[in-house]
């Protein structure tokens, strides 16, 4: 396989290096602005005229390598509002820097990241959260859609520390069977909620994003990071209601076998769906030549930020320095050949 092939099969990651973009996932987001005015904040009238609330704090969590931070960055940071403008990335893995975003290397599901991110904001309030978190797949579906909708829930739970009342957040979320329940925990903060395809995001994958807007927490709601939805021992509580479940302490239940798409009344959540991206845009799932542009030749680009501290970097070591394990050899022990280099 050459290495423009990539180009031919994916033509988001092709357009991501002409624009400069760190990754394609760029493109989902620039497709959900395009659908929900993202940047300009909430929308409300006054005096028959529409007017947009300010974004200007803005949290980008599960960053890296910051093609998402690169849009933030260059959407909310217009001329005059450089100053004014704070983006904070979070990620496990270490991001290039980008300008007019502070970086924190950190867990989402830990209190100590939402402190440090209060901290950064002077203890403002975010107008935007973001989160393209997402586990390494292992390619066992429930498996990945338990732990994609884990990382949802942290996200939302840190969400509900910074985020602002009336702000939105958007994330990543897997449309696995159990999805409705997902729908009805973020229905309890946001009076609006979304599942949106954008154009760039493969129709074969199960991905969707959550567009939750008006953060509107139930009243004498306290933030905290425990994750009852998928803790499944929580206390002996018959009946599903709008504020109680799950989030009170002390009021939670069980679930043996409960089938959450059946679910009656309020708490069958459905949301709108919505597809997203004008239908001109490239379709992600199509092959496309390598020459798009009769008038321009077709020029192989490198990706516009190599990945600092990739986690296949031990590998590439171990292979250059012919370590790599090998049947019957005395030296082909993961340990030995970590030793020798130090690693
Ligand atoms: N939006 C990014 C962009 O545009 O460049 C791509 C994000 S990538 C699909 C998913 C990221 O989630 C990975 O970088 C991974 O390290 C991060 N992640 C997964 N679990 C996390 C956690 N618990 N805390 C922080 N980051 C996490």
């Amino acid at each position: 396989m050459g290495r423009s092939s990539k180009d031919k099969r994916d033509i988001y990651y092709r357009l991501a290096k002409e624009e400069g973009w760190r990754a394609r996932s760029a493109f989902k987001l620039l497709h959900l602005d395009e659908e929900f005015n993202l940047f300009k904040g909430n929308i409300f009238i006054l005096q028959v005229v529409e007017v947009f609330t300010c974004v200007n704090r803005a949290v980008d969590l599960c960053a890296a390598p910051g093609s998402w931070s690169q849009v933030l960055s260059r959407k909310l940071r217009g001329k005059d509002k450089i100053e004014e403008v704070k983006i904070v990335a979070v990620d496990l893995q270490a991001m290039a820097p980008l300008p007019g975003v502070t970086q924190i290397q950190g867990d989402i599901t830990k209190i100590s990241t939402a402190q440090e991110i209060i901290r950064h904001f002077e203890g403002q309030p975010a107008d935007l959260v973001v989160c393209d978190g997402a586990p390494d797949v292992t390619g066992l579906h429930d498996v990945d859609e338990y732990i994609q909708a884990q990382l949802l829930l942290a996200a939302l739970n840190i969400t509900t520390h910074v985020l602002k009342p009336g702000g939105n957040f958007v994330a990543k979320i897997f449309r696995g069977k159990d999805v409705t329940l997902l729908y009805s925990q973020l229905k309890i903060f946001f009076t609006s909620v979304t599942c949106a395809k954008p154009r760039s995001s493969r129709n074969s994958s199960i991905e969707a994003f959550v567009v939750c807007q008006n953060y509107t927490p139930p009243e004498g709601y306290i933030p905290n990071m425990s994750n009852p939805l998928l803790d499944h021992s929580y206390g002996n509580f018959h009946q599903y209601s709008k504020y109680t479940f799950p989030f009170q302490e002390g009021h939670f239940f069980s679930f043996p076998d409960v089938d959450f798409n059946q679910l009656e009344g309020p708490n069958r959540i459905i949301v709108p769906f919505l597809a997203c991206g004008d239908l001109s845009a490239f379709d992600s799932d199509r092959t496309y030549p390598l020459q798009l542009d009769s008038s321009k030749e077709y020029q192989y680009l490198p990706p516009t930020q190599p990945p600092i501290r990739p986690p296949y970097q031990q590998a590439c070591e171990l292979r250059k320095n012919n370590l790599l394990a090998k049947e019957d050899s005395p030296s082909g022990s993961l340990d030995h050949a970590l030793t020798t280099l130090h690693l």
